[in-house]
């Protein structure tokens, strides 16, 4: 069975065949500039790659695009879409509406739109990938929704509710959801299955670390507390998201700047965190690079990182009673040694010991163990594979279907 997973984001379209036969990844891609411009560019898994720029004024052209890389030229991976069994849509707020992956139907899509208030950065691109999919693949294409707040649905309540007035949360649903939820979940399974344990026997801390990143506690199998909140601006430093701050901060400076709503989550979504500190960029290299250079706001910038990282890890171990693991994935996660050793420098009260010689080679796609056979705590870094997470839903999904 091959199925095609779909990241939608408001001016990108990601997109990645699978065959579920093994779980390969047959050819994968990206359409860039959506809407103010256009460039798509992929890879077969023969080698076979392209990179051109084509006027890409919406998401269903996008879609057009995709399936002729996939079934013409010679990058050609298939015959015809009818090869595809299903699509699989990661969608990243499923708000209390959804608590697991869902066929798409009118009625999913109209409550995906609903929850547009709740992800106004990415929920209307999502929508706008399931009906270019539609247009393009057909209405007879099966289409799943794979939503990145289902997995941390086992949270309890003490930390899902926001201490504001209850009737806030009755009204309008105002509570942590959480987000990265695929990635969460893939990366806590591959490190019980390195363990060789149950997931449902040990305490894990997940760290996802991107230009959108979070930290998620997991005991017994279940989520018992992550950083992002309602939105996925809540947490810790990230490339340009502020993460938590105390909110006076914000209602004091809509007085002093006048700020308007759409102003206020400007300047904390996008002009915030590791840009916002260091003035220098949202990107983690870049930040390295301007370090070297002896640039003291970037050297803060990273400073904050590690430290933002180190306490909520503090703080998961207090709420889990303890931590068996802890995991870096993401981006920075899976390619700044640099990073996790200033992180696990300053957990010596955890018995933590890293494998330095580990910890500089796990880098660029590969995982491992990088702390020592005596540390208290096993460290890992684990490639994250939210992509392969969304075909298995979908596939199971399809498979109930027939
Ligand atoms: P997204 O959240 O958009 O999926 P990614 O998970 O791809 O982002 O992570 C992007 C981040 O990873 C950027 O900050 C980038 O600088 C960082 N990154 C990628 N490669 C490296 C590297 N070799 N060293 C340090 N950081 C890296």
């Amino acid at each position: 069975m091959k199925i095609l997973v779909i990241n939608a984001g408001s001016s990108s379209l990601k997109y990645q065949l699978l065959d579920m036969t093994d779980e390969s990844v047959i050819a994968k891609g990206i359409c860039e500039r959506i809407g103010i411009g256009g460039h798509i560019e992929g890879v077969t898994n023969e080698g076979c790659n392209f990179s051109y720029d084509i006027d890409l004024p919406n998401h269903t052209i996008a879609f057009f695009e995709v399936k002729k890389a996939l079934t013409q030229g010679e990058c050609k991976v298939i015959d015809s879409l009818d090869e595809i069994a299903a699509v699989g849509h990661r969608i990243v707020q499923g708000g209390a509406t959804f608590t697991h992956s869902v066929l798409i139907t009118e009625e999913v899509e109209k409550e995906i739109g609903e929850l547009c208030e709740l992800a106004p950065l990415h929920n209307p691109a999502h929508l706008q990938g399931i009906q270019g999919c539609t247009e393009a693949f057909g209405k007879d294409k099966p289409q799943v929704a794979v939503f990145d707040n289902a997995f941390h649905n086992t949270m309890p309540p003490e930390a899902y509710i926001f201490p504001i007035p209850y009737e806030y949360y009755e009204k309008y649903k105002i509570r942590r959801y959480g987000f990265h939820g695929s990635s969460h979940k893939f990366v806590s399974a591959s490190c019980a299955q390195q363990m060789g344990k149950d997931l449902k026997d040990i305490k894990v801390i997940t760290c996802h670390l991107g230009n959108g990143s979070s930290i998620t506690a997991i005991k017994d199998g279940k989520v018992i507390d992550t950083s992002m909140g309602l939105t996925p601006l809540d947490g810790f430093i990230m490339g340009t998201r502020c993460g938590a701050i105390d909110p006076s901060v914000v209602t004091f400076l809509q007085m002093k700047e006048g700020w308007s709503r759409e102003e206020t989550c400007t300047v904390l979504n996008k002009k915030s965190g590791l840009l916002g500190v260091s003035g220098v960029s949202s990107d983690m290299r870049d930040i390295n690079e301007a370090c070297k250079n002896g640039n003291e706001r970037a050297m803060l910038a990273r400073k904050i990182i590690a430290y933002q990282i180190r306490k909520y890890i503090g703080s998961y171990v207090a709420a889990m009673d303890g931590v068996d693991a802890i995991v870096f994935t993401g981006g920075i996660g899976e390619n700044s040694e640099k990073l996790r050793a200033d992180i696990c420098s300053n957990l010596s009260y955890l018995g933590i010991k890293l494998d330095e010689k580990a910890n500089d080679e796990f880098i660029r796609g590969k995982g491992g163990k990088i702390s020592t056979s005596e540390s208290m705590v096993d460290i890992y870094v684990i490639p994250t594979d939210e992509e392969l997470v969304i075909a298995r839903d979908t596939k199971d999904i399809v498979n109930s279907l027939n």
